[in-house]
């Protein structure tokens, strides 16, 4: 079958859930993507934001492979090496104590939610503690992740949770107004992904904390997208000089393999005990041995020095963009998550520029949103570059 019949066959049995575009996506290899026709896209999307590594990367494949042939699944009664090295390497990263190994970030997000709640009706004996939430926020798809990912569209017609409340972000004054007695925790990404690529202001992330301490809220970072160095640091927070009480990951922490994480500091983990929460798959050997991976990777390949050199050189070429071309407002974000905001709806210029080679995400109707592998050179901006620039100027 070629990739038109394909594509009807899949219409006629997948949920339509998303807006495809008519690409059937067969193999990778760097930084670049080859469908079943042949045809090579360089990718700035890295699968939103998840293939740190590149495709192909043979040391991590050889890595998964070998333990699919040792153990693949066990069950969380037991032990297993991968998931403590990979729960150890978790909290050196955050700082913080103790982590829950999840399949995927909407989990973290949902794990984060039970531990702040759980925290308030240790204290006050009720289940109703509330969450204060960005407008602009995407947290995930399951009801609790839904319930504090700021986009009404996504969440009325599902009935969400109740006791969350929704603040601007980057506007302290607007989030302490919303604290009630039962404010039990705030989240927040510390880098909005899909509500923009607007970076936190330091000065309201420092405000934020100190509330938070103030008053004993819990402060859950949602670093599923810009975390794991995205922003040139291994955790974004790093650079606000800020630590949260949690933090969600998932994304890059497993480079491909369906992994997430939450952890928390030893006050907050411990409000969760046995029977609060479980996952079958969540840290299987498999799924951690990836995280252990990924992590050793990082070092080896010097991602970070990689992040911080060639996010820079982005930043200046999108710049470029910016003063050449008047339907261009701004670049916004931070390290290798940077979007360029039109005055205009940009799915037509994300479907040219990706029959052009160019895979790249929308994030919004009139942002594109850079996330590459955060193994990309200069080189392969200059591609982008080459291959966008010309679709913009049409
Ligand atoms: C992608 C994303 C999620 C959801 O993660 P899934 O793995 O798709 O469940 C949650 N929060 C943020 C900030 C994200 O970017």
């Amino acid at each position: 079958m070629d990739s038109k019949q394909w594509i009807t066959a899949a219409d006629e049995v997948l949920m339509h859930t998303y807006g495809r575009y008519p690409v059937v996506l067969e193999r990778g290899e760097g930084v670049y993507l080859y469908d079943l026709d042949g045809k090579k896209y360089l990718d700035f999307g890295a699968g939103i934001a998840v293939f740190a590594l590149g495709y192909k990367n043979e040391e991590y494949n050889d890595a998964l492979k070998a333990q699919i042939d040792k153990l693949l699944h066990t069950s969380n009664y037991f032990y297993n090496v991968p998931a403590a090295a990979a729960c150890g390497k978790i909290t050196q990263m955050t700082g913080l104590d103790r982590v829950f190994l999840t399949n995927s970030g909407t989990e973290a997000v949902e794990g984060a939610i039970k531990l702040a709640r759980k925290m308030h009706f240790n204290r006050t004996g009720e289940s109703d503690g509330e969450i204060i939430a960005m407008n602009h926020s995407f947290h995930g798809r399951s009801m609790g992740a839904l319930s504090v990912t700021g986009t009404p569209k996504y969440r009325e017609p599902f009935g969400t949770l109740s006791g969350i409340v929704f603040a601007d972000y980057n506007n302290y004054g607007d989030v302490a107004a919303k604290v009630t007695k039962k404010t039990c925790a705030i989240i927040m990404e510390t880098v909005q992904g899909e509500g923009g690529l607007y970076p936190a202001e330091p000065e309201f992330l420092k405000k934020v904390r100190a509330l938070c301490d103030e008053k004993g809220i819990l402060l859950i970072l949602d670093e599923i997208q810009c975390g794991m160095g995205r922003t040139g640091t291994m955790m974004a927070y790093e650079q606000y000089g800020v630590k949260p009480d949690v933090v969600t990951l998932a994304k890059a922490l497993g480079c491909g393999v369906p992994v997430g994480a939450f952890a928390a500091t030893q006050e907050a983990a411990g409000a969760l005990v046995p029977g609060d929460h479980g996952s079958t798959y969540g840290g299987n050997p498999f799924a951690a041995a990836a995280i252990c991976k990924v992590f050793e990777l990082f070092e080896k390949q010097n991602v970070l020095e990689n992040v911080r050199e060639v996010s820079a050189y982005l930043e200046e070429k999108l710049d470029v963009l910016v003063q050449k071309y008047a339907c261009i407002k701004e670049r916004r974000g931070k390290g290798l998550m940077q979007g360029l905001e039109f005055d205009r709806p940009v799915k037509g210029i994300i479907g040219e520029a990706m029959e052009a080679g160019l895979i790249t995400f929308s994030a919004g109707e009139r942002i594109i949103r850079f996330v590459p592998p955060l193994v990309i050179g200069k080189v392969h901006v200059d591609e982008m570059v080459r291959i966008l620039e010309p679709v913009i100027a049409r």
